[in-house]
């Protein structure tokens, strides 16, 4: 295609994990909650409907704003609402990092932000997690063009975290903005956001996806020093958020006791899938986040992750050059976990 910049020309593309449309699966490969959200959500949402959608949504979703400085204890215009937080990850990297410049992030973690350098024609600087998935302090390091670092804090594939101390250390030294990614932060022990007040450098993304259990509604924010919030509002989309998604995103975080059950079924349920594929034989680390990363010394897994989806039993298989590769998978049910370790140990039987 030759009207296209050479960038996007050289690019592959992000590709996200498989969603298929049609037939029933068991979903364990792209870390969606396996519960029904908040009833709040469909009531709030069935409220809009009713009053019309004639209207241009609030174009600062004002009253989630409102309700998660409440929840969140910051004030409302350290907030910015994003279409999920892929969104919030891609207003980011537009207004920090520009053509030529380099942008941080280590690795193996979430794909999507070498996508988002690609775009930019800006270049990916991979720094890669040591054999403990903690960072080396080449993560910090200044370079000359670098212009933003992305730290997923649960990591994904892993779910291990690095301490708060760790990454204000890490903030710190940067000669630029870190993006704290807590998009599984509500599963972990500990979270960065009192950071933000701390060091203008940190930037929270959270989302309403995981957690809140609302990947299909496509809500995200992020926490910043106001300053910081008035540039990534220049280079958003007008209306970025419709007012569907706003007014079920405010009737979700409103219902923090939903959200405390629902964390504790997944991590009660998580310590379970942890356990049984340990005694299949698989490494797994202790994870912070609804899924867990499995790779095995012994057996190659793909082929494992085949026969579970050819019996309808969808986790995701990854490989990152000079890591190996590893199933990730979700914190599905206790039912359907218990059918993918049923599964995966009679698949390791036939082996
Ligand atoms: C799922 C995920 C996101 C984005 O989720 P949205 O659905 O766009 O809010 C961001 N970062 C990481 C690490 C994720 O796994």
């Amino acid at each position: 295609m030759a009207f296209v910049r050479p960038n996007i020309a050289a690019m592959q593309g992000y590709v996200p994990g498989e969603q298929p449309q049609a037939g029933k699966f068991i979903k364990l490969n792209t870390n969606e909650n396996p519960y029904p959200c908040s009833p709040q959500v469909a009531l709030a949402v069935q409220q809009v409907l009713e009053s019309g959608l004639t209207r241009y949504p609030d174009p600062t979703a004002s009253s989630f704003r409102h309700c998660a400085a409440h929840v969140l204890g910051v004030d409302p215009d350290w907030i910015l609402c994003g279409n999920g937080s892929d969104d919030i990850l891609t207003i980011t990297t537009r207004a920090f990092v520009g053509q030529g410049d380099a942008l941080r992030l280590p690795t193996p973690s979430y794909i999507l932000y070498k996508t988002l350098a690609e775009i930019q024609g800006a270049e990916s600087e991979e720094i890669s997690f040591l054999p403990d998935w903690t960072l080396p302090n080449d993560f910090g390091r200044a370079t000359d063009r670098l212009k933003l670092a992305f730290l997923p804090n649960p990591n994904s594939p892993s779910g291990t975290v690095l301490p708060p101390e760790r990454i204000l250390e890490i903030a710190e030294e940067l000669p630029c903005p870190l993006l704290v990614d807590e998009a599984y932060v509500d599963f972990a022990e500990q979270n960065c956001l009192h950071l933000v007040e701390k060091c203008e450098k940190i930037l929270v993304s959270r989302t309403l996806s995981k957690s809140y259990g609302l990947a299909g509604l496509r809500f995200g924010y992020v926490v910043a020093q106001p300053q910081i919030i008035a540039e990534l509002h220049k280079v958003r989309d007008s209306y970025n958020c419709d007012s569907l998604s706003i007014a079920g995103a405010t009737a979700a975080i409103n219902d923090q006791t939903w959200l405390k059950e629902n964390r504790a079924k997944v991590i009660a349920t998580r310590t379970r899938l942890t356990e049984g594929l340990r005694e299949l034989g698989f490494q797994v680390v202790d994870s912070q986040a609804n899924f867990v990363w499995a790779p095995h010394p012994e057996i190659p897994v793909k082929p494992l992750y085949e026969t579970l989806k050819s019996q309808r039993v969808l986790v995701r298989y990854m490989d990152y050059p000079g890591w190996g590769d590893a199933l990730r998978i979700s914190v599905g049910s206790d039912d359907q976990i218990e059918i993918c370790l049923d599964q995966l140990k009679s698949a390791i039987a036939k082996t």
